[in-house]
């Protein structure tokens, strides 16, 4: 008799969505991944090491250069130094650390407390765990944080707090002000923070990321997760990275080096050369970005649907009530990919209980400028 370990559990919204778009020649909008080549430099980089022979096990840490560019990046950027042989590990992309993170921390029984929507490797991590997750809905319509509510979820059972900013799928950022307040609420408990900062370069409008890493209480008790695979447009290199203090990095490490016990060796050389030559690639992001989410509002701008502009993330909420009211946004991705053929995420998907007049949609703006131009004429004539 097989008993399913996850038995509520089909196969993710980003494959279906995949999926039916390449069944239906639709323009794919939905899966979070540039349609564009990288950088030219990581991808010489990238072939030089393979043909110079780094196709062996990289260290379980990661190899030096990539975790001292990493700390050199943070100390730059967040102004903490970290110590990278004993805070920094580079995992096969920031799914794995995540899952790594919840394994080290969660015992059987113990609760997890989830900001829905919440990215859909959280949940099955922590009940592989043995763990229980406890929703907590993010404000309409902001996706701000509604502290009396998370005030009120912890319990003596909780252990860790799950947060990303900036956040997927709405693109909402945590501020400063928001991380002291959680310094302040997490005070009083014995509790863990995983910090999902997969998007920390994609951020907008002169705003500056606010990370747990310059955060002096808060960094204390966290996992502070990355991914080159946003940040270098290499979402197929799997490769990311956990910061996280000594004591954490420890027990993160044990659960790592029997998940995959290293991450891929060229690629982590490419990375770490084509980080030490190329540090305005990150100070270049959010204007490459930015432009990117600014052409597609304003070519849906006379569409029926309606965007408030993403402040953070590749990704832009779209309200599509105008159009087909009477569907949910599963039904309107689907209706999407197959009658206006572009296909996007709904966000219901991320709830535990999703709100009951949901009608939003998640569009991938990584795409070429034509890209998007063709996708908003059709969205155009709906
Ligand atoms: N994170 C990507 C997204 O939100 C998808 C990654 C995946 O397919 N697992 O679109």
């Amino acid at each position: 008799m097989l008993r399913s370990k996850l038995p509520d559990l089909g196969i993710t919204i980003f494959t279906r969505m995949t999926q039916l778009a390449q069944e239906t020649g639709a323009i794919n909008l939905s899966q979070g991944f540039p349609d564009f080549a990288p950088p030219a430099a990581l991808l010489d980089a990238a072939m030089r090491h393979l043909r110079d022979g780094q196709n062996q096990y990289a260290p379980m840490t990661g190899i030096a250069s990539l975790r001292e560019q990493v700390a050199h990046k943070i100390a730059r950027r967040y102004g903490r130094q970290l110590d990278s042989q004993r805070e920094v590990t580079i995992v096969p992309g920031a799914t794995e650390a995540i899952f790594c993170a919840i394994q080290a921390v969660v015992q059987p029984g113990d609760e997890v407390i989830l900001l829905d929507p919440s990215y859909d490797s959280y949940a099955p991590s922590v009940h592989l765990a043995g763990g229980r997750c406890v929703h907590v809905p993010l404000q309409q319509p902001d996706f701000s944080i509604d502290w009396q509510r998370l005030q009120a979820a912890f319990s003596p059972r909780t252990r860790l707090l799950i947060i990303n900013s900036p956040h997927n799928p709405s693109g909402a950022l945590i501020s400063r002000a928001d991380l002291d307040q959680l310094a302040a609420l997490l005070r009083g408990h014995d509790a863990w923070l995983l910090s999902d900062e997969v998007y920390e370069h994609l951020v907008y409008d002169g705003q500056l990321h606010a990370s747990v890493l310059a955060h002096d209480a808060l960094y204390q008790r966290a996992f502070v997760v990355s991914s080159f695979g946003k940040t270098y447009h290499v979402t197929g290199w799997k490769t990311g990275y956990v910061a996280a203090p000594p004591a954490l990095t420890d027990e993160l490490r044990k659960v790592h080096q029997y998940v995959n016990f290293c991450g891929v060796t060229p690629l982590q050389h490419a990375l770490a050369d084509f980080m030490a030559a190329h540090p305005e690639h990150l100070d270049e992001l959010p204007h490459f970005y930015q432009a990117k989410r600014d052409l597609f509002c304003q070519l849906l701008q006379p569409s029926k649907l309606r965007c408030v502009p993403a402040p953070g993330t590749y990704f832009q909420l779209a309200d599509y009530s105008a159009i087909r009211d009477d569907l949910d946004d599963v039904a309107m991705a689907e209706w999407l990919t197959r009658e206006a053929g572009v296909a996007a995420i709904p966000i219901s998907v991320f709830y535990r209980e999703p709100p009951k007049d949901l009608r939003l949609v998640r569009f991938c703006f990584a795409k070429q400028d034509l890209t998007l131009q063709q996708a908003a004429e059709r969205l155009c004539a709906l």
